[in-house]
């Protein structure tokens, strides 16, 4: 039987040939596998027009390890960190800042609108102690695409330094060096490059990273540490996910055969407005306006109807081989549908109709709403 398909945000749906570049063990050791860490690398600062003025340093675990040691390696122990949130990454980033100890401070847009460049330049003129800011590129918890060139700009023409998550957008979204200035890029193997869960990585300027040695509250998540011993030795330090590596060279390889960023792009874009139309067919309102919309992932309002459950919907559209995704907005129910991973318009048209099926299970819509499926 097929797996369901994941309309999560990474993990993610991934390819036959992405899940069979897992079937070798590798040994860490190995110069074949230290020659595909190095590849890998260099193909992902490639990504941000790098150059050699950044470098690529991969590390174990999720996403959120990668911000933690972004940030604890980057921002000197005196410095201090602006974050912006308007969501939960942006909280989450504020959250390790704090249980590092270091100084920070938040500018909170709430949930529903993007980040407001004017006043992160009022906040930075206010508070001259600040040295780094860090936003959130896509604000995954609701899909809106933060303004980060313009934010970029601010900052550097306030003379701060930039640390941007960009964990659901990289390789989707423009986000290049030679378009506006930051320090480091934060993203991982599980969401719009298409490898499966279990490293993420910082692309950083290289001369920062050197600077920051000692900077770091961690030994594992010491950045400068796990770069000076790669770039030494070819290998990583502790035991790498190797298979998590060679799934990410393979996604690599589709990704470059897709298109690059533009074609991964154009597939999502179509992904998230067929989605959008097909749910406001069933009468599903999204939460955000296009305008504010990355494509990433769709929040959808809760139907406001008495026969309506996320709970049931999610074991309904499970039952047709779709995995939905829950809110996670404090005010308001919702429920989230991603539309990245391996999949396109034939997936999407059948996951709305097993949606449609579902809430005329339940009395949501009535019966026959759905339009036919092509999968
Ligand atoms: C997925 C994601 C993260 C990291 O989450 P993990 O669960 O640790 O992989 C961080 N920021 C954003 C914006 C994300 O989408």
């Amino acid at each position: 039987m097929r797996d369901p398909i994941l309309l999560t945000p990474g993990p993610l749906t991934t390819t036959l040939a992405t899940k069979v570049a897992m079937l070798h063990d590798r040994g860490s050791w190995d110069v074949d596998f230290n020659a595909l860490t190095a590849s890998v690398c260099r193909r992902l600062a490639a990504l941000i027009d790098g150059g050699d003025e950044f470098v690529c340093v991969p590390l174990q675990g999720s996403g959120t390890f990668a911000v933690e040691a972004a940030v604890g390696t980057l921002l000197p122990r005196e410095g201090k960190l602006l974050v912006l949130v308007n969501g939960a990454y942006g909280e989450r980033m504020a959250r390790l800042a704090q249980v590092m100890g270091r100084n920070l401070v938040v500018l909170d847009f709430g949930e529903t609108q993007a980040v407001d460049p004017g006043r992160v330049a009022a906040a930075l003129a206010l508070d001259p102690a600040v040295t780094h800011v860090g936003i959130i590129h896509c604000e995954t918890s609701t899909g809106i695409l933060n303004p980060l060139e313009e934010v970029a700009h601010i900052v550097h023409a306030a003379g701060r330094r930039l640390v941007v998550d960009a964990m659901s957008s990289f390789g989707v979204l423009p986000l290049s060096a030679r378009d506006m200035a930051f320090d480091a890029v934060v993203a991982s193997s599980n969401k719009g490059l298409e490898g499966v869960p279990g490293m993420g990585f910082v692309l950083v300027r290289r001369e920062t990273l050197l600077a920051a040695k000692g900077n770091a509250h961690s030994l594992s998540l010491d950045l400068h540490d796990q770069f000076t011993y790669l770039e030494r030795t070819g290998r990583w330090r502790y035991t790498p996910p190797t298979h998590v590596v060679a799934a990410l060279a393979a996604a690599l390889d589709q990704f470059d055969a897709e298109g690059g960023r533009a074609g991964r792009l154009a597939r999502y874009r179509d992904n998230c407005g067929r989605l959008r139309a097909g749910l406001e067919r069933l009468g599903l309102a999204p939460f955000l306006p296009e305008s504010l919309q990355a494509p990433v992932i769709v929040t959808v309002l809760a139907p406001n109807h008495p026969g309506y459950s996320f709970p049931e919907l999610y074991d309904r559209v499970k039952g047709s081989g779709f995995i939905l995704y829950p809110g996670k907005l404090t005010a308001l129910e919702t429920f989230r549908v991603g539309c990245i991973g391996a999949i396109g318009a034939a997936e999407i048209d059948a996951a709305l109709f097993a949606i449609a099926q579902a809430l005329a299970a339940m009395g949501v819509v009535p019966a026959g709403t759905a339009a036919p499926s092509t999968l």
